[in-house]
């Protein structure tokens, strides 16, 4: 069966590859024990590990350490090649908001064996996704977001995303000119700092205030 995110305005699009950006808020890095990278840190979730608004969080018990990561997410809406920043705009379907969910353990582990990532990054639910807004309901430029996230009511992250060390359209250039962008793949952008532990019974609320919701549940 093939996973569909929705739009706002009730639209539906399949779920493609989900390319995801490591450590681009310079806080986040550094919370990482790093820097912001020279070259962007990518890896990708399966499109088996979305789920929608309501869903819920099935943890896999080789973890001991699940970390919540909030992101704005992006929805490419026309596939494109080889796209120049000034160009990357137009390709954009709409915005937004996702968790990469992690297992820090497991990553952690993966990292210092120089092992990839699909495992901490890509299990079933890593990837809630909230509905879409369209991009038609913006101007001309890619706009500022105001992220957040709470867990059980409180505060973890929050950042407006002009934060970003490399920007929506700088990302679509790049990912476009290695991989190739498709109508349906997203990019999940990068998480600001803050990010923890979540456990079995807790309540994920994430927004882009003013614009949508995403509610889970971690089972
Ligand atoms: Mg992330």
């Amino acid at each position: 069966m093939s996973m569909e995110y929705e739009f706002t305005d009730g639209r539906k699009m399949n779920v493609g590859t989900m390319f995801c950006v490591g450590q681009n808020y310079s806080k986040h890095a550094k919370e990482m024990g790093s820097e912001v990278p020279k070259d962007p840190i990518i890896f990708l979730k399966p499109a088996n590990a979305y789920i929608p608004d309501g869903g819920k969080i099935i943890l896999p018990s080789i973890s001991n350490l699940p970390h919540h990561e909030v992101e704005l997410v992006v929805i490419i809406g026309k596939d494109c090649d080889n796209i120049d920043i000034n160009e990357a705009k137009n390709y954009i379907a709409g915005y937004a908001v996702g968790l990469d969910i992690t297992l820090r353990d497991i990553q952690n582990k993966a990292k210092k064996d120089g092992h990839p990532w699909a495992v901490a990054k890509g299990f079933r639910t890593s990837a809630p996704i909230s509905k879409i807004i369209p991009s038609s309901q913006f101007g001309i430029d890619i706009p500022d977001f105001e992220l957040e996230l709470k867990v059980n009511g409180e505060i973890k992250q929050r950042v407006n995303t002009n934060e970003m060390e490399r920007s929506v359209e700088v990302l679509i250039s790049y990912l476009s000119g290695i991989f190739g962008l498709r109508e349906g793949d997203c990019i999940f952008t990068g998480t600001p700092e803050g990010v923890g532990v979540i456990n079995h019974g807790d309540k994920l609320h994430a927004q882009l205030k003013g614009y949508v919701t995403l509610e889970v549940k971690v089972e």
